[in-house]
C-alpha cells in the first residue's frame, strides 16, 4: 500500500498529524493506499518554506525565471507518460485522456515561457515637466491552488507555473482523491530549476484549507472544484484580507439547430458528454435539441452509440469511458438517474445495471440518456458530474437562449448550426463564460483566460492567459522625477501637470 505524504522545504515528507483518506484503484474497486491529511502546523511549515524562499527568487532576473520555464516544460514532456499513468490509478479516466490532460497542462507552462513579454509594463515619458511614470507588475508573495479531483495535472498547471514565474511562492493542496500525480509535479518543479521551498504541496482536507485560508502570510487563493466549495473558499478567503478566484460547477447546454450537422453534433455529444465518465467541468451534460424532429432524429442516432460505448479500465487500449472516481460518487451519480426516472423524465438509456466482467468491484456506471427532461427537475437543474445526458427540448432558439440564460451555472455552452447569424446572436446573447460554435468543449487555450459566469466562478479572474498574470501580480505606478534644473518650488494644491 502506497503513502502519500506533502512536499515541503523541497522534500518528500511523511504526515504527522495522523490523519489519513484512503486512495482507491477505480477501475478495479481496490484501495491502493492512503495519503496524509496536513495539521495547521505542516500547512504553516509549507507557507514558511515558500515565504522564505520566495523574495530570492522574485529577485532572479526575468531571463531566469523564463529559463527554469523552458526546463519545467522539457522535464513534464519526459515525464508525461509516467503522470498519466498515475492519473489514470486513482482517476480512472482513460490512459489517452490523461495524457490529453497533461498535454493541456503543458501549453500553461509554454505560455509561461513568455515571461518577458508578459511582465512588461507600461511606460508614458514627459507626463509633466521633466515627469515619467511606469506602471510595472510584482509578485503577491505566497499564493496558494486549491484543486479537484478530476484534473489532478492540468488543474495544478493552470497555477503554479504562472504563479512562480510572475516570481511568488506557491503552496499547492491537491484533491485527497488522486494526490499521485500532483505529488510527481513537485518532483519536477524541483528538477527544473524552482530553488527549494519556493514551492510545496500539502494534502489533506477541509480542515487543511482552513489553515491555508486563515494563514496570515498566504496572499492569494485559486481554486478549482464544486460550486459549494468555491463559494466558501471565496467568502472565506476574502474575509481574510486575501485576493481569491474560485472556479465552481457547472452545467453546460448544446443547443443543436435543425440546420445543424446532425452526424457532427450526435459525436460532439458522446465525446462530451461521456469523455472522461462525464467528469469534466466542461462536459455537456444537457442537449437542447430545437424543434421535435432534431430532437427525434438526435435521440433515434444517440441511443444505440451510447448503448454501445465501450467502457472499461482505463488502461486497457480501446476503451472510451473509464470507470468514476468513488464508490460514494459512483452511488451519487446513480442515485441522480434514480430521482429522473421519478421526476418523470424519459430514461431512452439505462446504464445503471452495468457489470464490467472481471472488474466487479469497480465502480462502472453504463452511459445513461434521458429524453423530455423539464427545467424544474433536479436533474436538470443541478450538475451531476457523472455520464448522464439530459435531453430537454426547445420550441425555439429564443426558448433554448432563455433556458441557458435563466440557468444558475454559466461555465460553457455550445451551438450546433450552419447559421453564422444564429451563431452570432447566440454567443452574443448568452450569459455564459465560453463559448462554443460547433465545438462542443470549448475550453480555451493556454494564452486566453478560462473561466464561467454566474455560480461558476466567484471573483475577478479568469484563471491563465494574461488574467492568470494579473491574478498573480500587482501593479504599481512609479512617477518620477530627476533634478535637471527644474524647480516647481513648494505645490501646496493638487499638482496640475503642464
Ligand atoms: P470539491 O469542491 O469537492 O473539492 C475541490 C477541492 O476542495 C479539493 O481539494 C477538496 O479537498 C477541497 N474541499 C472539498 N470540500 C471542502 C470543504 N467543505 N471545505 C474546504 N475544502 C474542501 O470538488 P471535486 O469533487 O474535487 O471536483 C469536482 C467539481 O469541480 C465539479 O463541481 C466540477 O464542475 C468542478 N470543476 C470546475 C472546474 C472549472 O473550471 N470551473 C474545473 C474542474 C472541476
Amino acid at each position: 500500500m502506497k503513502e502519500v505524504g506533502h512536499f515541503i522545504g523541497g522534500k518528500a515528507v511523511a504526515g504527522t498529524s495522523g490523519r489519513f483518506g484512503p486512495i482507491f484503484d477505480p477501475a478495479t474497486g481496490e484501495e491502493t493506499g492512503r495519503v496524509a491529511f496536513a495539521s495547521a502546523a505542516e500547512v504553516d511549515a509549507a507557507v514558511r518554506a515558500a515565504k522564505s524562499a520566495q523574495p530570492a527568487w522574485a529577485e532572479q532576473t526575468v531571463l531566469r525565471r523564463m529559463r527554469v520555464m523552458f526546463k519545467l516544460k522539457e522535464v513534464i514532456e519526459r515525464n508525461a507518460d509516467r503522470l498519466a499513468r498515475a492519473i489514470t490509478a486513482e482517476h480512472g479516466k482513460t490512459l489517452e485522456d490523461a495524457r490529453g490532460e497533461v498535454q493541456r497542462g503543458l501549453e500553461v507552462v509554454e505560455f509561461a515561457c513568455g515571461l518577458p513579454q508578459l511582465m512588461k509594463g507600461e511606460f508614458s515619458q514627459q507626463v509633466g515637466t521633466g515627469i515619467d511614470i511606469l506602471s510595472v507588475r510584482q509578485p503577491l508573495g505566497v499564493c496558494v491552488g486549491i484543486t479537484p479531483f478530476n484534473f489532478p495535472v492540468m488543474i495544478p498547471l493552470w497555477m503554479a507555473p504562472l504563479a512562480v514565474a510572475c516570481g511568488n511562492g506557491f503552496v499547492l493542496k491537491p484533491s485527497e482523491k488522486d494526490p499521485t500525480a500532483p505529488a510527481i509535479l513537485m518532483e519536477l518543479f524541483l528538477e527544473a530549476g524552482v530553488p527549494e521551498g519556493l514551492v510545496n504541496l500539502v494534502n489533506g482536507d477541509k480542515e487543511t484549507v482552513n489553515a491555508l485560508l486563515a494563514h496570515p502570510d498566504v496572499a492569494a487563493i485559486s481554486f478549482v472544484g464544486a460550486t459549494a466549495t468555491a463559494e466558501y473558499i471565496y467568502r472565506t478567503g476574502t474575509a481574510h484580507g486575501k485576493r481569491v478566484q474560485a472556479l465552481g460547477g457547472a452545467k453546460n447546454h448544446m443547443v443543436v439547430m435543425p440546420d445543424a450537422d446532425l452526424d457532427m453534433a450526435v459525436d460532439a455529444l458522446m465525446g462530451a458528454a461521456y469523455g472522461s465518465a462525464g467528469e469534466r467541468c466542461m462536459a455537456v451534460s444537457v442537449a437542447v435539441p430545437v424543434g421535435d424532429k432534431v430532437a427525434d432524429a438526435l435521440i433515434e442516432r444517440l441511443a444505440p452509440r451510447v448503448r454501445q460505448l465501450k467502457i472499461g479500465p482505463g488502461t486497457e487500449p480501446g476503451v472510451e469511458m473509464g470507470p468514476l472516481v468513488t464508490r460514494e460518487h459512483l452511488e451519487k451519480v446513480r442515485s441522480y438517474v434514480d430521482l429522473g426516472v421519478m421526476e418523470g423524465a424519459e430514461l431512452v438509456v439505462d446504464g445503471r445495471d452495468f457489470k464490467m466482467q472481471g472488474y466487479e468491484k469497480g465502480f462502472y456506471l453504463g452511459g445513461c440518456l434521458f429524453d423530455r427532461v423539464t427545467t424544474d427537475m433536479r436533474i436538470y437543474k443541478d450538475e451531476i458530474f457523472g455520464p448522464v445526458l439530459s435531453t430537454v427540448r426547445a420550441k425555439s432558439f429564443d426558448e433554448a437562449v432563455a433556458m441557458i440564460n435563466a440557468h444558475e451555472y454559466g461555465n460553457g455552452v455550445a451551438i450546433f448550426t450552419r447559421d453564422g447569424d444564429a451563431a452570432r446572436a447566440f454567443a452574443n446573447a448568452v450569459n455564459i463564460g465560453m463559448v462554443g460554435i460547433n465545438v462542443p468543449i470549448p475550453v480555451p487555450v493556454a494564452f486566453h483566460g478560462f473561466g464561467g459566469w454566474k455560480r461558476s466562478l466567484f471573483g475577478d479572474h479568469h484563471t491563465h492567459g494574461m488574467e492568470g498574470v494579473r491574478f498573480y501580480t500587482k501593479l504599481k505606478a512609479i512617477t518620477a522625477r530627476w533634478p535637471t534644473g527644474i524647480r516647481a518650488g513648494a505645490e501646496f494644491s493638487m499638482p496640475q501637470l503642464r
